[in-house]
């Protein structure tokens, strides 16, 4: 079976080890210049790194812990709010953990896909001018929103997905000339207009010094202030984000902004996975089921052990 599949974040990966591993001929098609998604690691020129997608993750399923195969690092971070699972990173990136399992896949980066149709049995994806192939199975694992607008042509994909929210994030990343007085590594406070403050540098593989931090605004600071510019949402935050590093401009050797209009699945479609009136084109991706990274792997695995089934 020739399968194409949108997405190389980690339910797009997860999908196609299954597949791939079953002897199918699969084709990933991501947009941007690596894999990962929204697992994703900020790089400075100077070497700094920042977690500015998930800060971590949790692993409560076997399928899970089977499929990152001991190559994750736990965060013992230190924080005032209880949490019943380990909190696991990739390192020294967020997605470091994916790139055995992408090693092993036929990946075609910075290829966006803009048109996907349907023709006597068989799909043909294009963008940017091109073709990019015939197939027998689609799987679009974009955030929601962007499976909308690729699937204009199935109503029955309209209406479910529909349904689904995604909130923004506006992140901020901050360097410090020096180390922090903060006892805490972790800290959230959902009411806030920064809803989460975490000290990168406290996790492995980042360097020590000097002390970098990641600060989100919340879903919705980040929903009324989503078009201003990076400049203008650093500028309108600064003094918050000072003050919850409890420390002054002076401290800051270098602050930047990231915007990710899809960053967290505030109402899922409650499904694995979704297929179009076909049942050749499917939707997964952490908003079938959740906010968690978890949630994105177990949709995409699930899809894939469903084609096998069927
Ligand atoms: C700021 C932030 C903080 C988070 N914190 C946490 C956390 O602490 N813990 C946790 O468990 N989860 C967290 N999450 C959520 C977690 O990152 C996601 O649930 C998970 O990474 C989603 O994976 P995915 O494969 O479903 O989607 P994505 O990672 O978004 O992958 C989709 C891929 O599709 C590609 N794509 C989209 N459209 C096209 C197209 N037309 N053509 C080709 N490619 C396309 C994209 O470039 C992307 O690489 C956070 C997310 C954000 C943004």
């Amino acid at each position: 079976m020739r399968v194409a599949i949108i997405g190389a974040g980690i339910s797009g990966l997860s999908c196609a080890k299954v597949l791939n591993g079953a002897g199918h001929d699969i084709t990933i098609f991501e947009k941007s210049r690596g894999i990962g998604g929204r697992l994703a690691t900020r790089r400075t020129p100077d070497g700094l790194r920042f977690d500015h997608g998930a800060q971590f993750f949790t692993i409560r399923t076997e399928p899970f812990r089977e499929f990152l195969a001991g190559e994750t690092l736990k965060w013992p971070a230190r924080r005032d709010f209880a949490q019943n699972n380990d909190w696991h990173i990739g390192a020294p990136d967020m997605k470091s953990f994916l790139r055995t399992i992408a090693g092993s896949l036929n990946i075609q980066l910075e290829t966006r896909i803009e048109a996907i149709t349907f023709d006597d049995g068989l799909w043909r994806l294009g963008g940017q001018g091109a073709e990019f192939g015939v197939f027998d199975r689609v799987i679009i694992t974009a955030p929601s929103v962007q499976v909308q607008a690729l699937t204009e042509f199935s109503p029955r994909l309209q209406s479910h997905i529909g349904a689904v929210h995604m909130a923004p994030c506006w992140t901020f990343m901050l360097t410090l000339n020096n180390p922090s007085v903060l006892d805490q590594d972790a800290y959230r406070n959902p009411q806030a207009n920064l809803a989460w403050r975490g000290r990168n540098s406290s996790k492995a593989g980042r360097a020590a010094t000097p002390e970098c931090w990641v600060a989100h605004a919340s879903p919705q600071w980040s929903t009324e202030n989503l078009e201003l510019d990076k400049e203008q949402a650093l500028q309108m935050l600064l003094p918050e984000i000072c003050q919850l590093l409890d420390a002054s401009i002076d401290d800051l050797i270098c602050f930047s902004a990231h915007r990710w209009r899809y960053a967290k699945v505030t109402k899922p479609l409650g499904a694995p996975f979704i297929s179009d009136e076909t049942g050749t084109l499917f939707a997964a991706g952490d908003w079938c089921l959740g906010a968690r990274v978890e949630d994105a792997f177990t949709s995409g695995y699930e899809l894939a052990q469903h084609l096998l089934k069927s």
